[in-house]
């Protein structure tokens, strides 16, 4: 197509068949990424028909993830991660060796070299920030521990792309037989290689270091400042540019990924108290470019591969779906974290994306892959990215059967094991110590009511206990955890959880074992108040009615005043 505008013109037609196929899929029942994939897959090149740019679709691309990278680091503190390393940091790295053997595996069976095997397998290994961002969001479990154990390991991911993306084309240097045109000039010994890595690092540290030191300092100071002077626009664009600007810098200077220096510029933001606007503001821009990112993929995507090497291509899908998600089962489990946690983070990982053909593009480049290794991971990403919520939703029935299981278990054997057990009784059982549970614990405290705390963040239920009050550290919409508070004993229930639909899982298991106790729960949205209702709530509280509720109340009095 001729065109002297190709930028409107990929817009354009990206979003408009995205926007099409999406509605459809919807109407269809399948979730709308897999619209905006084969939305991809028409406009790009490999189809006739409409032509959208590729190159400028995969910078688009780009940006989504700068911007999503931003959105996380946004939500996350360092202190969240830093809590999570033990898990993330083993955890990545073992599963990435996993994932990478299983490669070279299936390389070898193909004939490739163990080099290109090096390279393929670990394309395989690393997951997509956007598909993984998406899927948590979507099911609201970016901000539970499993969440933040998933965003580590997605970090440590990132980190290791870096380097294997500074490392390749020195490896490849130290090939015999690769003469790749890049490689030449970087590198021709294992010294260098040590060099290169110690350089990387350094690099890593040092802006780190300036980001923590200096941009922790600046960041909230200058948000402060700008919101100070009244105008929306001005804050809105101040996000962006700190945003963005940190992300391109990071890369330009540091040779660190954008999407790394995007998470930590978000990260920096985080620590001011406008943090919340700042994400709020961003939302339709990184929402557009995630689409856009998705667009992109499916136009890299050559249909002709599921025709040609269908063996191969159910090979590397089975490596992503199977290999890496039994692989990141067993480490969180080794961990000893629960099996939720696990199901979780092995059902996000079971996917790749924008690393896997960052780096599967720079082998090819550096001449030490066939094309075909290429074709079967973008089919490898396109497949496992429109099976993900197929994935997630198996991960969410085996959790539910092994609740079933324990219940019967723990019904049958009358034992509770949990560590910690209360005795109080008549007392008030609060469920999740968050924005509502705090004040209504801390009230209760005041009132002198007798009450136990059930939470699943370690860290609070800590903070708890060195209070002298009883907390129990777990899962509520389990029997076992609801037994250790008491249940049986308590005179009133509050579910004072974010998500409704683990709300209503946790009131009926209550009622379940205590059909006399009152429950009191909280909601945000019209279905999660019904379904809440259904499950057995005597009372749900939803937050908007009640603000509205006093708004209302602040008017009349305020008239009659
Ligand atoms: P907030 O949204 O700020 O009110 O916080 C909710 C709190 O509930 C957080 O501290 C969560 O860790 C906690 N929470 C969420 N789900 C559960 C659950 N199923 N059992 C116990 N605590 C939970």
């Amino acid at each position: 197509m001729e065109h002297h505008t190709p930028l409107i013109a990929t817009i354009a037609v990206s979003l408009v068949a995205a926007f099409a196929l999406g509605l459809l899929a919807n109407r269809l029942k399948f979730p709308p990424i897999v619209g905006y994939l084969i939305a991809g897959v028409i406009v790009g090149p490999y189809t006739p028909g409409i032509l959208a740019n590729a190159e400028i679709a995969a910078e688009l691309a780009e940006m989504g993830v700068i911007l999503l990278m931003f959105g996380v680091g946004l939500h996350f503190s360092y202190k969240d991660l830093f809590a999570v390393r033990n898990i993330s940091i083993p955890g990545a790295i073992v599963q990435i060796a996993v994932a990478t053997l299983l490669g070279v595996g299936l390389a070898t069976m193909l004939g490739w070299p163990l080099s290109a095997g090096i390279v393929f397998g670990l394309s395989l290994s690393v997951a997509s920030t956007v598909v993984l961002l998406r899927a948590l969001e979507e099911r609201q479990l970016l901000d539970t521990r499993s969440g933040h154990v998933a965003v580590g390991w997605l970090i440590v991911e990132d980190i290791a792309t870096v380097f294997a993306l500074v490392l390749l084309p020195v490896i490849a240097g130290m090939l015999p037989g690769v003469t790749p045109a890049q490689a030449t000039t970087t590198a021709t010994g294992g010294g260098d290689f040590i060099v290169s890595l110690l350089f990387t690092l350094g690099k890593l540290a040092l802006f780190v270091a300036i980001i923590f030191i200096a941009g922790r300092r600046f960041v909230p100071w200058c948000l402060a400042r700008v919101a100070g002077s009244g105008s929306k626009e001005l804050f809105t664009l101040s996000i962006l540019a700190i945003g963005i600007g940190i992300a391109y810098f990071a890369a330009v200077f540091f040779d660190v990924s954008f999407a790394l220096g995007a998470f930590f510029a978000g990260m920096i933001m985080k620590e001011s108290e406008l943090s919340h606007q700042a994400a709020e503001s961003t939302l339709p821009l990184r929402e557009a470019f995630a689409v856009l990112f998705f667009v992109s993929v499916g136009m890299l995507f050559n249909p002709a591969i599921l025709i040609q090497k269908p063996v191969e291509v159910l090979a590397t899908l089975f490596i992503i779906v199977v290999g890496k998600s039994a692989a990141a089962f067993w480490i969180v489990r080794a961990f000893n974290y629960p099996v939720d946690t696990a199901l979780l983070i092995a059902a996000s990982l079971a996917q790749i994306g924008e690393f896997s053909f960052i780096l599967i593009t720079l082998g090819l480049s550096l001449g030490m892959i066939p094309l075909e290794a290429r074709d079967l991971v973008l089919a490898g990403a396109l497949l496992s990215i429109t099976l993900n919520p197929a994935v997630f939703w198996l991960a969410a029935r085996a959790r539910e059967r092994r609740l079933a299981l324990e219940t019967e278990r723990t019904e049958r054997a009358e034992t509770i094991d949990a560590p910690y057990m209360a005795n109080e009784s008549d007392h008030v059982i609060i469920v999740g110590y968050g924005r509502v549970g705090k004040r209504v614990a801390t009230a209760l405290a005041e009132m002198g009511a007798s009450m136990v705390v059930v939470e699943t963040e370690l860290t609070r239920v800590e903070e708890l206990r060195s209070a002298n009050r009883t907390a129990i550290l777990g899962n509520a919409a389990r029997a076992q955890v609801l037994r250790a508070a008491g249940i049986e004993r308590a005179k009133h229930l509050l579910v004072a959880v974010p998500n409704g639909l683990e709300a209503g899982e946790i009131v009926a298991r209550a009622k379940e074992i205590n059909p006399d106790i009152r429950i009191t729960a909280r909601a945000h949205i019209d279905e999660e108040y019904n379904h809440i209702l259904e499950s057995g709530a005597d009372r749900v509280i939803m937050g908007e009615r009640e603000i509205a509720k006093q708004m209302l109340d602040d008017v009349v009095a305020a008239a009659a005043a």
